[in-house]
């Protein structure tokens, strides 16, 4: 059994970077996951303390990958 909860919105959390969606917090066991609302194969936190700013590095590394891809061209 676990529940989920709205991240306040204070707090700066990257969409989620396969389907642009705010992430959400889950409790489970006492332990809490930062993860996609949409669908638990995207990308989600280890269990344990709430880590958005692991979330958000994760999500943010992609974007990363897609602006540098183009610089990236064989000469
Ligand atoms: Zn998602």
């Amino acid at each position: 059994m676990s529940q989920i909860y709205q991240i306040q919105s204070a707090i700066f959390c990257e969409p989620c970077k396969e389907c642009g969606a705010r992430p959400v917090l889950k409790l489970e066991k006492s332990k809490y996951t930062v993860m996609c609302p949409n669908n638990p194969n995207h990308y989600s936190t280890k269990p344990g303390l709430t880590d958005v700013s692991d979330w958000n590095l994760k999500n943010k590394a992609h974007k990363v990958f897609e602006k540098d891809a183009p610089v990236q061209k064989a000469s």
